[in-house]
């Protein structure tokens, strides 16, 4: 049975430690607030760590499913010293490609074996192990990695070499943070004129733009006061300062990219950072059309 150790029993964290321990995995969680890794540990049957370290000293396969790059950094610096030579170190939080790069090194030093492996999909599809997850790294690492992703996957696609998997993630994201911007404001424009919003989001589901987010997110954006919080706006707009930040580095024109960044931005300033990526409706329906960015 293989052992692994989870570093972040966030939202995300938290429901892989769920879905990979009803699959059979031996799991140690650690949380930097020891008491959600508890929460997590008693629902689930995982152990609880105290430290990084502890979590990993005897882990074959490593899971960090963290907020951000500074946070990654940060734990990375504890978790090196600590790793067993073989261990597959599973980085699946959204970072930016060069984090990936300035950790590998050290990862490689321990002789370990660093995976981006970020992630697409949220809470639900981990709980039902039906992500999808893009990887970057040695092929033969992936293999050796592959029956932890499956747990929690159902595609996993081997991008390329080492830092792939996390610029593939933030393409996708500029893909999603996009399509909920967008929905967010069709839905509000069909309320305004006067259409339930029920019927109005069973057109969006029923239609061409039925996305598999259109569709899981569908509770969210029909009940917002009765869904629980999947994914913080507060991280979105790291994500889309990932995404410029990249689109900067690589010359790429994300215009509409930009505009999303700046809409995120003005429901920050509202009070939503710590509200669902779905509650941008919420900010919409709050706000009238003279009050929009030009
Ligand atoms: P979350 O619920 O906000 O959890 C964030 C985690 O990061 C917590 O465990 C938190 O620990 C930890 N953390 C933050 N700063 C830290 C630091 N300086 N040192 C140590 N730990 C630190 O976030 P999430 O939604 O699970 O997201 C986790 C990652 O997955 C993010 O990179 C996110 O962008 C990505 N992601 C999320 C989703 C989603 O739908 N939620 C989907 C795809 C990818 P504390 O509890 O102690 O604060």
């Amino acid at each position: 049975m293989t052992t692994i150790a989870v570093l972040g029993t966030g939202r995300m964290g938290g429901a892989m430690v769920g879905t990979l321990r009803r699959v059979g995995f031996d799991v140690t969680a650690w949380n930097r607030d020891r008491s959600k890794a508890e929460v997590v540990a008693r629902a689930t049957g995982a152990g609880v760590a105290g430290t990084p370290p502890e979590a990993v000293a005897s882990a074959e396969v490593v899971i960090s499913s963290l907020a951000d790059d500074a946070a990654v950094e940060e734990v990375y610096a504890d978790v090196i010293p600590a790793l067993r030579a073989g261990t597959i170190v599973l980085e699946m939080s959204t970072i930016a490609p060069s984090t990936i790069h300035s950790i590998a090194p050290g990862v490689a030093d321990a002789r370990g074996e660093l995976l981006d492996a970020p992630v697409s999909g949220s809470v639900s599809l981990v709980e039902a192990g039906e992500l999808t997850i893009m990887v970057g790294g040695a092929a033969q690492s992936l293999e050796r990695a592959r029956a932890v992703l499956e747990a929690l996957a159902r595609k996993i696609i081997h991008v390329g070499e080492l830092g792939t998997g996390a610029t593939m993630k933030l393409a996708v994201n500029a893909l999603i943070h996009g399509l909920n911007v967008a929905l967010s404001e069709a839905l509000v424009l069909a309320e305004r004129s006067g259409v339930e919003r029920t019927t109005a989001y069973e057109v969006f589901a029923s239609g061409a733009a039925a996305a598999p987010f259109v569709l899981y997110k569908r509770a969210a954006f029909e009940r917002p006061d009765e869904t629980p919080v999947a994914f913080t706006l507060d991280l979105v707009a790291k994500d889309l300062d990932l995404i410029l930040d990249l689109a900067r580095e690589v010359g790429a024109s994300m215009p509409q990219a930009e505009a999303n960044r700046a809409e995120i931005e003005a429901a920050l300033r509202a009070g939503f950072a710590e509200r669902d990526i779905s509650a941008v409706a919420e900010f919409l329906r709050a706000r009238g059309s003279d009050e929009a960015p030009r």
